[in-house]
């Protein structure tokens, strides 16, 4: 049987994905990118939906944010912040109209915030609800912006928290010396990446500064539903969840209730 495509952020049955722009593939080429079709969510041949422009990625949050509010997971009136806010996501979820929707960025015009990720002025759990997708890997001090995700978001709140990752190497490949285009490309992949993350060293700087992660791949939402959104095979969704944070350093006896 023929399966049709859908994507999930304009809900259009049998649309056409477009495959990655060759500008990647090539610019990674010319400066020696030796990574390149080796991320662990770029789906090469099926990128970006032809109908809303949607990337893959995009279209698995769209996925995600459907299923959880058919099951009522995101409620009405919640707040939620959308970092870096992608076009086709960010209109989907002002047209829902269900929550109180909130856009920031360090430069991007028209959004609400312009704010620096690392140092937000923002209230401590001010928020219920965050995407925060392909941010990380732009930033000078990750373990700053990660931790201040955490501070900013409720308690009983989550995240869809992404960056590209690499599926070559087991740690995180960082060298601040890098700071030219062409190194940057030749090392990162990107002219503006400051770190190319491994799976490993992703979870563990989440992990570290206060979330707990979920990882949803191909095991956990079928092949059908990557199939017909035209996700790689080895595309994993990254939910986040706060900690506990230790608030009374001497507790922790069986008996320590809050
Ligand atoms: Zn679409």
């Amino acid at each position: 049987m023929e399966m049709h495509t859908y994507c999930p952020v304009c809900e259009r049955s049998g649309v056409q994905f477009a495959p990655l722009p060759d500008f990647y593939r090539q610019t990674s080429m010319q400066h020696g990118f030796r990574h390149f079709g080796r991320m662990e969510m770029i789906a090469l041949n099926s990128y970006a939906c032809q109908a809303c422009g949607a990337s893959d990625r995009e279209r698995l949050y769209g996925w995600w944010l459907n299923q959880q509010i058919e099951a009522g997971k995101l409620n009405k009136g919640m707040r939620v912040l959308h970092f870096a806010p992608e076009a086709a996501l960010s209109k989907k979820l002002r047209q829902l109209g269900l929550f109180d929707y909130r856009t920031a960025d360090f430069m991007m015009p028209g959004v609400d915030y312009n704010i620096d990720i690392m140092d937000m002025p923002l209230e401590d759990e001010s928020f219920d609800f965050f995407i925060c997708s392909h941010v990380l890997e732009h930033v000078a001090d990750d373990n700053l912006a990660v931790s201040e995700l955490s501070r900013i978001m409720h308690r009983d709140g989550c995240g869809i928290l992404m960056a590209p990752i690499c599926l070559d190497i087991s740690d995180t490949l960082e060298d601040p010396s890098a700071t030219s285009d062409a190194e940057r490309w030749r090392l990162f992949g990107q002219n503006d990446h400051v770190r190319l993350y491994s799976h490993p060293g992703y979870v563990s700087t989440l992990e570290r500064n206060g979330f707990a992660v979920q990882q949803l791949g191909l095991d956990a939402i079928g092949q059908t539903v990557f199939t017909r959104l035209g996700l790689s095979q080895t595309s994993i969704l990254y939910i986040v969840t706060r900690t506990p944070r230790p608030e009374h350093p001497h507790a922790g006896t069986p008996d320590h209730e809050h």
